[in-house]
């Protein structure tokens, strides 16, 4: 990269040991060169604080502690999410489950498959499947669809989910012959991460309207980070942007204390407040929720409320 001095190199080296990097040259190619404050860049290059001494935890909402079966998560009676990789196409370097890819815990869907699949055959109060990871989409169209086809088996699960940032990062994977593939398993909705305005380009606008076409939603999840897109006019304009190539904007989500993230943390006063003016001078149709997510079975919870109304 340009620009950069051998310092930084050595820096980013250091921080790479233990969270490595990994970006698409799409993703990389929406930064501006040389510009190491750009809301792109911060979201891919690794930051000597990813290291630094914390006294924050690598797995904040208690997610090892509600995993009946390896790679299964349940946090909620009529849900659960699976951990079907440890791979993504971009590391987000605010990325909650850092834990997975920083190399600890590399998951091979095809060892804890079966006994997740008896697991939901036998739990009868799950209704509702998200495919999680890591970045599901990462996996090949045959290991995908094997995995969609055997869940759609069980009459029960009614929604599948499929939480990826591939339509930011990688948005032509999304093929036609993918969303094909996809529309098999409906219901099967898509929520995905735009963070910053700038990562809706015609190529994100396209994958996600050959999601749409093939009769799957897209929902967005934004995460509200430090120096990215903590302000007014960033944060409309992502809404307005979203509505604009029809996703929905549903959750903007405070940055969770993961070890590694500190320096992405707004506090939770200024994100109310950005809220609050957001909510006061944008369509509803452009509003989603903030919500923080709390540990084990507590969930999300709605930080947005009085003098919100619409
Ligand atoms: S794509 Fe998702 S799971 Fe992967 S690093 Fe980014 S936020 Fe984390």
């Amino acid at each position: 990269m340009t620009g950069v001095s051998t310092a930084t190199y050595e820096q980013w080296n250091k921080v790479a040991q233990v969270y490595p990097i990994s970006v698409t040259p799409y993703f990389f190619s929406l930064a501006v060169p040389g510009d190491i404050l750009d809301p792109i860049y911060r979201q891919f290059v690794p930051d000597e604080s990813e290291i630094g001494l914390s006294s924050e935890k690598p797995d904040p909402l208690g997610e090892e502690e509600h995993m009946p079966v390896p790679g299964l998560i349940r946090r909620y009676e009529d849900r659960c999410l699976i951990l079907t990789t440890h791979l993504c196409a971009v590391y987000c370097r605010h990325c909650n489950r850092k834990r997975y890819w920083s190399g600890r815990g590399a998951i091979r869907i095809e060892r804890s498959f079966p006994a997740i699949l008896a697991y939901l055959k036998r739990e009868t109060s799950i209704r509702e499947v998200i495919l999680s990871g890591g970045d599901p989409l990462v996996l090949p169209d045959g290991k995908l669809e094997y995995l969609l086809r055997q869940i759609r088996k069980i009459p029960r699960v009614e929604v599948i989910r499929i939480g990826t940032r591939i339509p930011v990062v990688m948005p032509m994977r999304i093929t036609k012959r993918l969303a094909g593939m996809l529309r098999k398993y409906r219901p099967l909705w898509v929520m995905t991460q735009f963070n910053h305005p700038r990562e809706i380009t015609p190529w994100s606008q396209m994958a996600c309207e050959r999601l749409i076409s093939a009769g799957i939603p897209v929902s967005n999840q934004s995460v509200l980070l430090k120096d990215i897109n903590d302000d007014f006019i960033t944060l409309q304009s992502l809404f307005r942007a979203l509505v604009r190539i029809s996703v929905r904007p549903y959750y903007l989500f405070q940055c969770d204390p993961v070890r590694g993230t500190t320096h992405f943390q707004v506090p939770i006063e200024k994100g109310k407040e950005l809220m609050k003016s957001i909510w006061s001078s944008t369509s509803g149709l452009c509003l989603p929720r903030y919500v923080v997510d709390l540990p084990g079975r507590q969930g999300k919870v709605a930080l947005d409320g009085e003098g919100f109304d619409k």
